[in-house]
């Protein structure tokens, strides 16, 4: 008997995603298999609302991720309710900052959808120090 399933091809356009969608199912798998510790990383510090993580591909000599361990998709799409988690997130961040010595200063950025330079589609906040940045941004 033949098996259908060699016969599927990937990505899924013929069940009429579009192709943003097909990258957020995707994609929104790689913060989540490191929260859930499918996926291994190297971890700074978490709590029961946020995990920080190194970033895997650093734009400085200082770079991570603080992202919150409930899935919001991106800056835009946080509710009213998770007020206090986005607060905590930026509070973490000046932290970990003190704790990775950037008292000479840091940048901290949230990329929002395709114009903001945004790849993983799960809010992450990112910092970067160790070296002077630039205004404005590329
Ligand atoms: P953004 O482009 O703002 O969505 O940022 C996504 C960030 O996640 C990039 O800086 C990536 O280098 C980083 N990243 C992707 N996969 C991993 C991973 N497995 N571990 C750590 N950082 C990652």
């Amino acid at each position: 008997m033949k098996r259908r399933w060699k016969t599927f091809t990937y990505p899924p356009c013929e069940y009429g995603l579009q192709s943003e969608k097909i990258r957020e199912i995707i994609m929104s798998t790689i913060f989540e298999k490191i929260i859930s510790g499918e996926i291994q990383a190297d971890i700074l510090y978490q709590d029961e609302i946020c995990i920080v993580i190194r970033d895997i591909e650093p734009q400085a000599p200082v770079h991570f991720l603080v992202i919150p361990k409930k899935v919001i998709p991106r800056i835009g799409d946080a509710l009213q309710e998770d007020q206090s988690s986005l607060g905590h997130l930026l509070l973490t961040a000046g932290k970990i900052a003190e704790q990775e010595n950037l008292s000479s200063g840091y940048r901290v950025v949230i990329n929002h959808g395709k114009n903001g330079g945004e790849t993983v589609p799960h809010l992450h906040v990112h910092v970067l120090g160790g070296r002077q940045m630039r205004w404005p941004p590329g």
